[in-house]
């Protein structure tokens, strides 16, 4: 079972400005090998010994010393295999630190994992995803060390060639886990690291078979309310982004950038503001979404959601021309931007994503319905008629069945689900407790808990707790 921690690092001054350095020299690297594989590419096609990307063809040594989409250079290994693009270019980083010295100061396998960053984004390409980018400061923020090179000691850590760090030793690794690889990352507020933690022996929880779901919710995503489930409960929307207060704060420290100058020193204190607001938006937004995601997946064995097209929901209206003059006239887009920020303020994806993840996480599963009619169809008598909705109510024109419309909504998703996916489901009484959960794997309990923290503090007469046990059975013994 692999399993990704985050942690707050806490850089001395000088090794924050190392670890800038080295973005700013591993983001120049990236670029460099991305603009030597494009060049390559083309190169072959002006020889025409053109080794096609997709067919995996294999070049001719004689006649083409140039490998698909790599570097120039020796196409095969002394093993006999054809080297590809990635091994080229990392045998080309002692070429690199002998002309360049300055990044000798890099840690060597940083510098490979900066290449297999390359090689993972044209993965991703031929995957049928877009080609790789060139990064510019804002978008490249981070680089990976490998397995076992970096060492931790309580609230410690060992970054070769940076050196030991301090850092939040904010929640504590589970026992029996081992530390695979480290990112850095730059953020707004900060340095963090996250770290993939591994445990071979924890095999993933089994995926629960379509036969063995016994309960179902549906949910259906709204703005009003977040989230409406099947079961009749519903999940508020506060708004984080769209909210009247930060939309005029928003509003407010935007103004004030774009009146500074561009290239001053007010600008960038500016630029911070509004970054600032950015993140702490979206701080509040995943800590509640997480939340959410927790108590729904806790619900029912499988969760059933409609399969969104967010990306289609908050498209740009067409534009519209008049027929004879060919005039641009208004076609409603001004209307529509203000449902279209709170859509994507709602978030739904990343909801829904925060859900799978639990949900495999803890053995359940979480089904994907056509989101089809689930709107207007009456769960009562199946009657399809967009009439039937009136806003918030549903009245069902056939049988008059009147229900809310989207908890009507919902129940539909989940009897999409049944039918869909076969499922045989039992009965379950509302005031029945709820499911048990499943635990995985046990996480030590060390000072840095919570729980422990505060209980300390009350045993140093800092705070005093409710329900203090130790207190309680002290008082329980006294003569009276
Ligand atoms: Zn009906």
């Amino acid at each position: 079972m692999i399993l990704s921690y985050i942690y707050k690092l806490r850089p001395s001054g000088s090794q924050s400005d190392k670890m800038e350095s080295w973005l700013n020299m591993l983001r120049s690297h990236f670029n460099w090998c991305l603009a030597d594989r494009i060049e390559t590419y083309h190169q072959q096609f002006i020889q025409g010994a053109y080794c096609s990307l997709r067919t995996k063809a294999e070049a001719d040594p004689l006649t083409c010393c140039i490998v698909k989409n790599g570097a120039t250079g020796n196409p095969w290994q002394n093993s006999g295999k054809k080297r590809n693009a990635g091994t080229i270019q990392d045998a080309g980083l002692v070429e690199l630190k002998a002309a360049r010295p300055w990044y000798k100061s890099i840690d060597s396998d940083v510098l490979q994992r900066n290449v297999a960053r390359l090689n993972t984004a044209y993965q991703n390409f031929f995957d049928g995803r877009g080609f790789p980018k060139f990064k510019n400061r804002s978008n490249f923020r981070s680089f990976e060390y490998k397995p076992r090179r970096v060492k931790f000691n309580e609230n410690k850590v060992y970054l070769p060639k940076i050196g030991w760090m301090r850092f939040f030793n904010s929640r504590p690794i589970p026992n029996g886990f081992a530390v695979r690889s480290v990112t850095i990352r730059k953020k707004t507020d900060g340095w963090f690291m996250s770290v993939r933690l591994e445990d071979k022996s924890i095999p993933l929880p089994p995926v629960l078979p379509t036969f063995e779901i016994k309960t179902a919710v549906g949910l259906d995503m709204g703005l009003i309310k977040l989230v409406h489930c099947s079961d009749g409960s519903d999940i508020p929307n506060p708004r984080f982004a769209t909210n009247k207060k930060t939309k005029r704060t928003l509003k407010k420290r935007q103004r004030r950038l774009s009146r500074t100058k561009k290239g001053s020193r007010n600008r960038n204190k500016r630029v911070a503001q509004v970054a600032k607001l950015h993140l702490i938006i979206a701080n509040r937004r995943n800590a509640y979404q997480w939340q959410v995601a927790n108590k729904l997946v806790k619900k029912a064995d499988a969760i059933v959601v409609e399969n969104l097209n967010i990306k289609g929901m908050v498209k740009r209206c067409k534009p519209k021309r008049e027929e004879n003059t060919g005039r641009f006239v208004s076609n409603g887009q001004a209307a529509k931007r203000g449902l279209n920020r709170s859509i994507l303020d709602a978030s739904w994806g990343e909801l829904i994503a925060k859900i799978e993840y639990l949900a495999a996480k803890s053995g359940k599963v979480l089904l994907k319905v056509n989101p089809r009619h689930t709107s207007m169809e009456c769960s009562a008598c199946g009657h399809i008629d967009q009439a039937n909705r009136d806003r918030e109510r549903f009245i069902c024109t056939k049988c008059s069945h009147i229900d809310h419309a989207d908890k009507q909504a919902a129940r539909n998703i989940k009897q999409k689900a049944v039918v869909e996916y076969g499922l045989k489901l039992i009965k379950v009484r509302r005031d029945s407790a709820e499911p048990k959960q499943l635990s995985l794997f046990e996480t030590p309990s060390t000072e840095s808990t919570v729980a422990i923290r505060r209980q300390s503090g009350a045993d140093k007469g800092k705070r005093r707790v409710p329900g203090n046990l130790a207190r309680q059975l002290e008082l329980f013994s006294q003569d009276i």
